[in-house]
């Protein structure tokens, strides 16, 4: 889908210029920079996106001579979460738990995130912690002082909208689609001082040779210095014996990627420790389920013998994450059962992503946005038993009647085999939205 953005007088410009022709782009919004800043409500520059039956519209603003959009203050969570305005609301996802400064928006759609592991080879020679840095006491606020690989891999998905569905995506969200808005998205995060994550980024998936050519010219250009991000659907792990580690294959790789990727032993068993449950799911090849994962690895060219034009790709990092058939993240099989559902109902939807946050920060599993309400309407389900966990759950149905209202949020006590309870109707004036 094309990123329009309409300008006063009604004058239609393709984002995609920015980068395609940013001569024009810059004259386009040179001209209508001092329009827009006198234009009245209702008349100044706009992206497609519709909140309470009027379009989002947005500032044009100039740095250094050189022109922006931007959106309107506080406006970013109700862009639609495809659109590149949309910025989400990060006390809604586990962003909330990063201390000031991990993650920072820059100008425009642009964010520049610490992350916990140097990008450079060599010079940062101790092994790299999986775990992160613990920090302050009090569980559930901010507390996380860098983003790890899986911080970084929700960050990737929720700004490539693939945390987000609504019924005309269905048929569409396909692996290759999705990892060229991954990728797209990569452009506009900073990863480390000149670095944007698109420099370091290796999609992986069958049937796009598009993609193929964007990671091996990744390859080409930086994996001599750099440390590289691979990215993609996992398809098999397989144990070496002797405690020689573990080959891992994603989907399409052996499509001419000429990559092999590889763990070693000890990071193996870590790795199995902090995503036991993604290697189940995997393992148990569910239908309908996917684990997708981020590796950081070092990449070298084999030199010798009859696999003397492929690499080597040893994985330093890995993010693992359990995926529905519609890419949605999913951290457990009630989940999935309510994406089902909601899918099938024909239900618009957001997922908030856990990041880095200690699982008791305080996130609605779901956040249903058809419901014609301007904060969404949150869903919760409840699947332990244990005394922590019931605890955890009488302080979380406090939260959201203290801030949703006693109806205004939805939950399943998924726990004793209840039956999963009606869902809320979608508002009128919300299906009413003419933009898909
Ligand atoms: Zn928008």
């Amino acid at each position: 889908m094309k990123d329009i953005v309409v300008l006063p007088g009604g004058e239609k410009l393709s984002l995609d210029w920015k980068l395609s022709d940013p001569e024009r782009f810059q004259r386009r919004l040179k001209a209508k920079h001092a329009d827009n800043g006198k234009a009245g409500p209702g008349e100044k520059a706009h992206c497609l996106c519709v909140h309470q039956g009027r379009y989002l519209e947005l500032q044009i603003r100039e740095l250094k001579k050189s022109y922006y959009f931007a959106c309107m203050p506080n406006t970013g969570p109700y862009h639609r979460p495809t659109c590149p305005f949309y910025k989400p609301n990060p006390e809604k996802s586990g962003q909330a738990a990063y201390v000031e400064g991990v993650v920072r928006e820059e100008t425009e759609h642009e964010v520049s995130v610490k992350l916990i592991t140097s990008l450079k080879r060599d010079i940062n020679k101790s092994p790299v912690s999986s775990s992160p840095l613990p920090a302050g006491p009090r569980p559930g606020s901010r507390t996380q002082r860098r983003m790890t690989t899986l911080g970084l891999l929700h960050l990737i998905w929720e700004r490539a909208g693939l945390h987000y569905w609504r019924p005309q995506f269905a048929g569409h969200r396909t692996d290759p689609k999705a990892l060229r808005r991954a990728y797209a998205t990569s452009r506009n995060i900073k990863v480390q001082r000149g670095i944007t994550l698109d420099q370091v980024l290796c999609p992986v998936v069958s049937g796009d040779k598009g993609i193929q050519y964007f990671t091996e010219r990744t390859i080409k250009n930086h994996s001599e210095e750099l440390r590289l991000y691979v990215i993609g659907r996992l398809s098999s792990a397989q144990v070496v014996p002797y405690g020689r580690g573990c080959k891992i294959e994603l989907s399409g790789i052996r499509d001419g990627y000429r990559m092999f990727m590889s763990i070693s032993q000890t990071k193996w068993e870590r790795l199995e420790k902090s995503y036991s449950r993604e290697l189940v799911e995997f393992s148990r090849n569910e239908e309908g389920l996917s684990v997708f994962g981020l590796f950081l690895v070092t990449i070298d060219p084999i030199k010798k013998g009859k696999y003397s034009n492929f690499s080597t790709a040893q994985i330093e990092d890995a993010a693992l994450m359990t995926t529905t058939e519609q890419l949605i993240p999913v951290e457990s099989r009630y989940e999935a059962k309510i994406v089902e559902l909601l899918v099938q109902k024909d239900r618009t939807f957001i997922k908030p992503l856990r990041f880095d946050a200690a699982r008791e920060l305080v996130r609605p599993d779901f956040i249903l946005t058809d419901m014609g309400k301007k904060e969404g309407y949150p869903m919760e389900v409840f699947g332990l038993t244990d005394e922590k966990y019931l605890a955890r759950k009488a302080e979380k149905e406090r939260y959201y009647a203290r801030v949703f209202g006693v109806d205004g949020w939805w939950s399943w006590d998924a726990s004793h085999n209840a039956p999963i309870p009606p869902l809320p109707e979608v508002s009128l004036t919300q299906a009413a939205d003419p933009i898909s």
